[in-house]
C-alpha cells in the first residue's frame, strides 16, 4: 500500500527496516549527493536557524545528546548517544532516533530512526566540507578508524570528491578487512594499511573517524605534509580529541558552530580565541575556503543540529508517495479538543 503522509494526527514514522529499503531505493550514493544538496541549502540560510550547542548528559562510560533547532516553520531535534565500550558488548557506539514538528501547530510530522541517517549525514557534512577545503585533485584518501561510519565516509567521498582510493587503517584488523570487504565492489581502490603512518601516504584527504573516551594522537605533527585537507570526526566529546596539538597550530580550522566546537571539538586543546572559520560562511560566499596549495585545512567535526535538520528534511520529503514508512498513533485526538477526558472514558467501554 502507497501511504501519504496527510492526517495530522498521525505521524509517519521511518523504521530502520524502511531507512534502509529507501537508502537502496535512491541508491546511497545519490542520496548523499541529494543530502549535500539539503545541507549546503540550510548551511545558506544559517542565520536565520535556532542555535545551540548539543545538550549532553556525560557519564564515565559515554554521552547522550539532545540537539535541537528550527527554522522558524519546522522544528527538528535527534537524540543521540555515543558510548565507545559497547562495541565490546555487541551494542554500537552510536544509535539516534530524530523528529520534526510543525512550528505553527507543534504537532510531530515525522519521527524517524537516525542511527543509518547520521551515518549518511556524517559523511554527507564530511564530503561537503572537503568539496570547499580539498585541494580539488584529490583522488586518495586515508580512512582512520574503520568502524559504522568508515564506508559512508569513503563512499561519500567518491560521489562528491571523486575519490578513487581509500587507505584504511584501524588499530583492530578486523575492523580494517570488514571495510575493506564492504567496499571491494564499490568501484574505489582499496588498500588495509598496518599503520596510521602508512595510511596517509600519498593521501590529499585524511579523515579520522576512531572513538576512544581520551585525548588520543591518532595522528602527529610530523606525519601531515602541507597541502592535505584533514577531516577530523571522531573528536567529538569533551575528552575526546584525535590529533596532536601541533597539527592544529598548522592548520587553518573549519567548524560547525564554534561554541559547540570549543566544547567538543579538538578545539578543545587551544585558546578560547583561537581563531577559526565558520563551514557556513564559506558554502555561502562570505568567507575563503582552501587559498593555496601548501595550506593544511582541517574540519574539526562534531556534528550539528542543523546538519540532522537538513537530514530529516531530505527524508521528509524522500518518503512521500513511497511505502517506506507507517504511520503513529502518537498524538491524542479527541473531537473536541478539550475534551481529552471524554476520549478517554469512551476507550473504557
Ligand atoms: P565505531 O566504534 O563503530 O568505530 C570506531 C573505530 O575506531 C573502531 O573500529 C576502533 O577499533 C577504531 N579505533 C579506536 N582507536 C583507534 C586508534 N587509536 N587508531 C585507529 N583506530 C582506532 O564508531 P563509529 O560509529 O564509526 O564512530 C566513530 C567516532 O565518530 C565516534 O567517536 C563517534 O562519536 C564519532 N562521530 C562523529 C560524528 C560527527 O558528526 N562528527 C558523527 C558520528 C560519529
Amino acid at each position: 500500500m502507497t501511504l501519504t503522509p496527510s492526517d495530522k494526527a498521525l505521524v509517519p514514522f521511518v523504521s530502520v527496516d524502511h531507512m534502509m529499503q529507501l537508502a537502496h531505493h535512491i541508491g546511497l550514493e545519490r542520496m548523499i549527493v541529494q543530502m549535500v544538496d539539503y545541507l549546503e541549502q540550510d548551511f545558506k540560510r544559517w542565520a536565520l536557524f535556532d542555535k545551540t550547542p548539543r545538550v549532553a548528559s556525560h557519564s564515565a562510560e559515554g554521552v547522550i545528546e539532545l540537539m535541537p533547532t528550527s527554522d522558524g516553520e519546522v522544528y527538528g531535534f535527534k537524540y543521540v548517544n555515543g558510548h565507545p565500550k559497547n562495541t565490546k558488548e555487541g551494542l554500537q557506539t552510536v544509535t539516534a532516533f530524530g523528529l520534526l514538528a510543525d512550528v505553527y501547530t507543534g504537532y510531530p510530522v515525522l519521527l524517524t530512526e537516525m542511527t543509518l541517517l547520521t551515518a549518511i549525514r556524517t559523511a554527507a557534512t564530511s564530503a561537503m566540507a572537503a568539496k570547499y577545503l580539498a585541494p580539488k585533485s584529490a583522488k586518495t584518501m586515508a580512512m582512520i578508524g574503520n568502524g559504522a561510519q568508515s564506508e559512508f565516509q569513503c563512499l561519500a567521498m567518491k560521489a562528491v570528491c571523486g575519490i578513487e582510493e581509500v587507505r584504511f587503517y584501524d588499530i583492530d584488523k578486523n575492523a580494517t578487512a570488514k571495510a575493506a570487504r564492504n567496499l571491494s565492489s564499490s568501484g574505489l581502490r582499496v588498500v588495509s594499511c598496518s599503520s596510521a603512518q602508512e595510511a596517509i601516504e600519498g593521501a590529499q584527504i585524511i579523515t579520522t573517524c576512531t572513538a576512544d573516551k581520551q585525548y588520543a594522537t591518532i595522528l602527529t605533527d610530523n606525519m601531515i605534509g602541507s597541502g592535505v585537507h584533514i577531516n577530523a570526526i571522531g573528536g567529538d566529546c569533551p575528552g575526546k580529541t584525535e590529533l596532536h596539538k601541533d597539527i592544529l597550530l598548522r592548520s587553518d580550522i573549519f567548524v560547525e558552530f564554534p561554541p559547540q566546537t570549543r566544547i567538543e571539538g579538538e578545539l578543545q586543546q587551544l585558546a578560547e580565541d583561537h581563531p577559526v572559520t565558520e563551514l557556513w560562511q564559506v558554502i555561502a560566499g562570505e568567507a575563503k575556503g582552501r587559498v593555496s596549495g601548501e595550506q593544511i585545512t582541517l574540519f574539526d567535526s562534531v556534528g550539528f543540529a542543523i546538519e540532522d535538520f537538513s537530514a530529516l528534511r531530505l527524508v521528509r520529503e524522500a518518503i512521500k508517495g513511497t511505502e517506506y514508512f507507517m504511520t503513529l498513533d502518537l498524538l491524542a485526538d479527541p473531537d473536541d479538543p478539550r475534551d481529552l477526558f471524554g476520549m478517554f472514558t469512551r476507550a473504557a467501554s
